[in-house]
């Protein structure tokens, strides 16, 4: 039996980010409601310190380091957010940090990771296994391994950015929020069930990479492989133990968006709202606007969840 974190954990994680992380801004957009006939609150965790939700699980996570673990070090493996978030909470905290990436990992990545004070260790995708690299420098110099999802503290700290949103905005009916492998939506799911019990909550996850729904209606998480999809966040092949546990008890369902639905959400976001918003980012406005008849009249929010995406790749998908 997994023990599984709770709401207790998630008050707990909003204390220990408390001055560290932003309580990011709730947004609203007469546009988006007049089109959807319902007031909707967008949770803006683009910008959120390093441009992520992902930063509220890292700092959590490494918090609660004890003397021995802060000495030694973190070690994550990440192409993306998850290793600038832990990268820069490692930096904040005083920890040494070591960042496993693949050598094809986009260039700004690993600058911004490097630029946060991480130890870069470049990896051939196609040869060698990440999570062995891991394991092996974990093992050697005493590291501790904190991955991207599937772990008690980084769910708890991931569930701040709904609990934030209740607090601001109060009950909802409806909440939409992003899914890769299930830290926001599990740590999301803790706070719903706690300050908006009777809201109807969602994952949402890229049309390409549907395993969270097929693992959310079939009761078995299922493995697919890497999808072909712009939302880089969430190309994820498989939930997590425990977020999959809290999802099938805590969600109602999940659903998907294509990349084409993304593309229109940034440059709604871009345009409208003045936001730069990364195509993960935008799969929750992208699910709310393909379910219309269901949101008349209702509160509904929507967790905008990041918003790094280089300059020059934005630009080109505005204007596919
Ligand atoms: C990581 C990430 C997600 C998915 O989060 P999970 O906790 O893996 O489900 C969504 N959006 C952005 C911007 C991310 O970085």
């Amino acid at each position: 039996m997994l023990n599984l974190p709770t709401y207790d954990d998630v008050i707990a994680a909003s204390r220990r980010i408390d001055g560290h992380a932003h309580c990011t801004p709730v947004m609203t957009s007469r546009i988006i409601n007049e089109e959807l006939g319902a007031e909707v609150f967008f949770k803006c965790e683009n910008l959120q310190r390093m441009g992520a939700f992902k930063y509220r699980g890292a700092f959590n996570a490494l918090s609660k380091f004890d003397e021995r673990q802060r000495k030694a070090g973190v070690v994550a493996f990440s192409s993306g957010n998850h290793a600038q978030a832990i990268a820069l909470s490692a930096a904040l905290l005083g920890i040494p940090a070591t960042i496993i990436m693949p050598n094809d990992a986009p260039a700004a990545k690993i600058a911004a990771t490097r630029g946060y004070g991480g130890k870069v260790v470049i990896y051939d995708r196609y040869t060698e296994d990440r999570e062995q690299i891991g394991r092996d420098l974990a093992e050697k110099h005493g590291f501790t391994l904190i991955p991207p999802y599937d772990h008690p503290d980084v769910i708890a700290g991931q569930g701040t950015a709904a609990k934030e949103l209740f607090e601001e905005v109060g009950e909802l009916d409806v909440l939409f929020v992003s899914l890769g492998g299930g830290g926001l939506l599990a740590g999301s799911a803790l706070s719903t069930r706690a300050l908006s019990p009777a809201c109807t909550l969602y994952g949402v996850e890229p049309e390409a990479g549907n395993d969270g729904q097929q693992s959310f209606r079939s009761g078995k998480i299922v493995h697919i492989d890497t999808p072909k999809t712009i939302a880089d966040g969430a190309q994820t092949q498989h939930l997590g133990n425990y977020t999959f546990e809290i999802i099938r008890r805590d969600v109602n369902d999940v659903l998907t968006a294509s990349d084409a639905q993304l593309k229109d959400c940034m440059r709604f976001f871009a345009s409208r709202m003045k936001l730069v918003v990364e195509p993960t980012g935008c799969l929750g406005l992208a699910a709310a606007q393909s379910m219309k008849e269901q949101l008349r009249n209702k509160r509904v929010g929507v967790i905008i969840s990041g918003g790094n995406v280089d300059l020059d790749r934005f630009s080109a998908l505005l204007q596919e």
